[in-house]
């Protein structure tokens, strides 16, 4: 690292580097000269193929008590700062502003006078438009754990950065979970120097154990061999075992991009703390979950990162939720190339552009088929959201009521939109509609991280200061008094979590929504097998629920039920097959996971049939050899 020094102008007044896990930090004296000399670090990382970051020198730092009012008196008030967060273990203060713009370079804004006269590095965000407890929890966690978090980071650079054992590699996947089912994603990618494990999801509606969780007990691998653990997106079929990793005794990293941490913490705790209202059993406790805050490394699209001595990753735009991400893997300095799609859409939505499909290279494309059956094509999006409309009007027309059971992250955001825009078109009846709390905290995350939203949400947000999630014709009910008004009379449209039916809010409008035929249930996200979700869509009459005193309730379904396709955050079957076409060079191989068996089995057979590539299907507990 020491040759770094050479190329450095003395005025820099570097100090040390340091590893701070897979970045090489420079602690400088005069962060403002290099924040206006940005050049330096670029032709830095250039030479030396690894990511850079400058951090300040510890004894230049302000105490916070005397940064906060030198950044109220400096930063223009049109900028909007609302919220200031000192991170002491990295040295840098995020500062949430309601016209982030203002403050960037683009803007004319000197942001390297502010960190030179508070000695911090300074990170700029657009403030969310409403509080986002989850947020806070990120920043508690990371507060309190400073110290354990700088000495995290340099073990973790130490082993990152180690030399290699071998030369040769061998590379093995192993499928945990979510082969020739949907559910607990994860697998285990072991090559001769590392193992990693990409997601570590749970089963929504499994019935045990067994089927419920990742089979880490069958990849014979114990906890603190794994490296690294990679994140694809905030889904807890990809991310609600992580904190239970944690529980168990790993330590090490975990990989993601920006938004994907506050998104699953908030899901993470509505998890546990739906688990303790219904007396579930659950598997680890809000210790566990800061325990993966303090060990997470958050990553922006397109950035190459190493992650152990032959593993470099890069997370691409999946287009599924915010911040999800394809993973691509490049091991052994070109030995094997992996792309992990996790869930992705390979189209555009309302949210977000379409899944990124320019990689370098990639012999082994591993997909998701959630839609791989041959049935699975989504009709035009015009279409859709017609459909989606005459579904509503019919219900609202009658007087009912309309049901949306949907997930807080990624359809909520997409169904506002919808709504919104065609009830101010007067093409879809007005009416008001009712959000649930995690919904509009999970929306008000869009808006803190729109940088990863399309292009045209980012341009609004950003650069025309317009917040399009918000509308007169929206409430959110922030407590469970509060919902009182949405189930009386008159017709409304309610959206609330859990999407597939099992557990949260919903149960509570369902049990008042579903017994009156003039009302609706309406599904715009996949129902899984063994869901109560599913049956009701199935044509289940009856529905079991439990009540506040454990018992059993029996709820008659007279509503009627749709389900309207098309908004699904997944690509369909048709973009399934044009994505795996799109990969240059040739694929070598494709590894189908993530969908019902029989959905699995038909596009793995077309991909043979149209490509001529092989295309395995593992079952959970079976490996394949890459090479
Ligand atoms: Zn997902």
């Amino acid at each position: 690292m020491g040759s770094i020094l050479t190329n450095i102008p003395a005025e820099a007044q570097i100090t040390r580097i340091e590893y701070e896990g897979p970045r090489i930090a420079l602690y400088t004296k005069n962060p403002k000269y290099l924040q206006q000399n940005n050049y330096i670090i670029s032709e830095i990382v250039n030479s030396v193929k690894k990511r850079v970051v400058t951090r300040t020198e510890k004894s230049i730092r302000k105490p916070e008590h005397d940064a906060k009012p030198i950044l109220d008196k400096l930063i223009p008030v049109e900028a909007g700062a609302s919220n200031y967060f000192f991170d002491e273990a990295i040295g840098e203060v995020t500062i949430e502003a309601n016209n982030p713009r203002l403050l960037s370079s683009d803007a004319g804004y000197d942001i390297g006078e502010l960190m030179g006269q508070i000695g911090w590095k300074i990170k700029v965000r657009k403030a969310p438009h409403i509080a986002s407890s989850a947020i806070q929890t990120m920043y508690y966690a990371l507060r309190t754990g400073t110290d354990e978090r700088e000495r995290f980071y340099k073990e973790l650079g130490e082993a990152i950065f180690r030399p290699r054992y071998t030369v040769a590699e061998q590379i093995t996947v192993k499928s945990l979970g979510a082969g020739q089912e949907v559910g607990r994603s994860c697998l285990l990618v072991e090559t001769s120097e590392s193992k990693v494990l990409l997601d570590a999801g749970i089963s929504p509606g499994a019935r045990n154990s067994w089927d419920a969780y990742p089979r880490l007990d069958w990849a014979d691998v114990q906890l603190n061999e794994i490296d690294a653990v990679i994140l694809s997106h905030a889904h807890l079929d990809h991310m609600g075992f992580l904190p239970a990793l944690f529980k168990f005794g790993y330590d090490g990293p975990v990989y993601c991009t920006e938004p994907t941490l506050p998104l699953m913490t908030l899901l993470q705790n509505d998890f546990i703390k739906i688990a303790h209202l219904e007396g579930g059993r659950v598997l680890y406790d809000q210790k566990d979950i800061r325990d993966l805050i303090q060990h997470t490394i958050t990553l922006q699209y397109g950035t190459v990162t190493d992650v152990s001595p032959d593993i470099k990753l890069v997370l691409n735009n999946a287009g599924h939720i915010l911040g999800s991400a394809t993973v691509h893997l490049h091991i052994g300095e070109g030995v094997h190339n992996i792309v992990y799609t996790g869930d992705y859409k390979y189209g555009r939505t309302q949210l977000f552009d379409s899944a990124s499909w320019n990689y370098p290279r990639v012999e082994t494309l591993i997909t998701e088929c959630t839609y791989g059956a041959k049935e699975d094509i989504m009709p035009p999006r015009e279409e859709v959201e017609m459909n989606f409309v005459n579904a509503i009007n019919g219900t609202l027309a009658q007087g009912g009521k309309v049901l949306i059971p949907i997930p807080a992250v990624g359809r909520a955001q997409e169904i506002i939109l919808v709504l919104d825009h065609y009830m101010r078109n007067k093409v879809l009846t007005e009416a008001p509609v009712f959000l649930e709390g995690m919904i509009s905290e999970a929306t008000a995350i869009h808006v803190s991280y729109a940088e990863y939203l399309s292009r045209e949400l980012r341009s609004k947000i950003l650069d025309q200061g317009i917040n399009p999630f918000v509308s007169e014709y929206f409430t959110s009910i922030e407590h469970p008094s509060a919902r009182d008004e949405a189930i009386k009379e008159g017709p409304a449209v309610i959206m609330a979590t859990s999407g597939m039916l099992e557990g949260g809010p919903v149960l509570q409008y369902f049990e008042h929504i579903a017994p009156s035929d003039r009302n609706k249930i309406l599904f715009v996200s996949y129902q899984v097998q063994g869901t109560l979700g599913r049956r009701v869509l199935d044509g289940s009459k009856q529905a079991s629920l439990l009540g506040d005193n454990g018992k059993i309730k029996i709820v008659d379904v007279n509503a009627s039920t749709q389900k309207v396709d098309g908004f699904s955050g997944h690509s369909d079957y048709n973009q399934i097959i044009r994505f795996i076409g799109k990969m240059r060079p040739k694929l070598q191989q494709v590894i189908v996971n993530h969908g019902d068996k029989r959905k699995i089995e038909n596009l793995a057979y077309v991909i043979q049939r149209i490509y001529r590539i092989p295309a395995l299907r593992p079952a959970v507990q079976e490996a394949i050899r890459l090479c």
